[in-house]
């Protein structure tokens, strides 16, 4: 192996401290304690998992922490109306909705019922749209964790060549607006792009958020490249579950100039940057200045 390994286990929890001694100083300076409710619909066992550690976490940097377990076939309008109150509610700075909904729930009006200043994920219209047109926004939680460890590992991303594989709208998408903000010039790649292996590589950074286990190898990557893996799949090797990501992370990373791993790379950063916008958010609504460097 020769890439070095960009570690987002570390990285997260130099974020979470600087989370931490804003809130602090938030708090000491102007009696602001920033709050993060999470609401969560049924018993997904996954999603009850995330959301716990959202909790944990949120709790750990000295933020307030509320959440909302509601009964899997609550109504639409029984929902619209927790969030309507959580709209209200001057205590909670920061709202996330636990995707996905029950199929009886519509996701996107039930995000777009969140107050923009307070939707903590970036997936509400407005901030799609502010994002997309280059204003302030919040920002979607696992692009925004790439990006900072893009620019913390490089530096100034001016003129590279950045290819992302997915298009969601949770992580394609915004890393996509995200990388050419940063003036990259970006190629959005998705399952009908021709010769996938020579787009990527083609690509001073890859972003592969495809969710398809180790799908890229190591041939499809530039020499020196640096590889951004999204991918979390849980495979079954040698009759024992593993993670792994989209990327073949033995043959990538003995071409690539950096690499995440994973677990261990983009994964710990997206609760990470919930902190960070929940943060951000509170002192948005407060008129007060935001932290540096948590933000695009
Ligand atoms: P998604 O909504 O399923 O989107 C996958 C994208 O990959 C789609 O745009 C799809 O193209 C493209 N794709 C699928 N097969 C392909 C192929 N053979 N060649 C090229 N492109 C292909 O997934 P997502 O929500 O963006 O998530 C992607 C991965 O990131 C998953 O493994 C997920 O678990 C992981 N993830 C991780 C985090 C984290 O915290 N680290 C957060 C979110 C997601 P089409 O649009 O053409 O179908």
């Amino acid at each position: 192996m020769s890439a070095a390994i960009i570690d987002g286990k570390e990285f997260a929890a130099r974020v979470r401290a600087k989370v931490a001694a804003h809130v602090d100083r938030l708090k000491a300076d102007h009696g602001l304690t920033p709050g993060l409710a999470v609401v969560l619909v049924g018993e997904d066992p996954a999603s009850q998992v995330y959301v716990r550690s959202k909790g944990k976490q949120t709790l750990e940097v000295g933020m307030n922490s509320f959440e909302h377990k509601l009964a899997d076939d609550i109504s639409e309008s029984e929902l619209l109306a927790v969030i309507d109150r959580l709209n209200r509610d001057p205590d909670v700075h920061g709202i996330l909705v636990q995707l996905p909904l029950p199929a009886h729930l519509d996701s996107d009006l039930v995000i777009n019922a969140i107050d923009p200043a307070k939707d903590v994920d970036g997936f509400h219209i407005s901030n799609v749209g502010l994002l997309g047109t280059g204003q302030k926004s919040m920002v979607p939680c696992t692009p925004l964790g790439c990006l900072m460890m893009l620019r913390d590992y490089h530096g100034d991303l001016s003129g590279m060549h950045a290819v992302v594989v997915g298009r969601s709208n949770i992580v394609g998408k915004p890393m996509a607006q995200l990388l050419l903000g940063d003036s990259c010039t970006v190629t959005i790649a998705h399952s009908r792009t021709k010769d996938l292996p020579a787009m990527c590589r083609s690509a001073d950074i890859l972003v592969a958020a495809v969710g398809r286990p180790e799908m890229i190898p190591g041939d499809w990557v530039k020499p020196g490249a640096t590889v951004i893996d999204v991918g979390i799949n849980r495979v079954e090797r040698d009759g024992r579950n593993k993670l792994v990501g989209d990327v073949h992370f033995d043959s990538a990373a003995a071409v690539a100039g950096a690499i995440t791993p994973v677990p261990g790379g983009v994964g710990p950063m997206t609760i990470a940057c919930l902190l960070a916008n929940t943060v951000t958010a509170a002192c948005r609504a407060n008129g007060l200045s935001e932290p540096e460097g948590l933000t695009a």
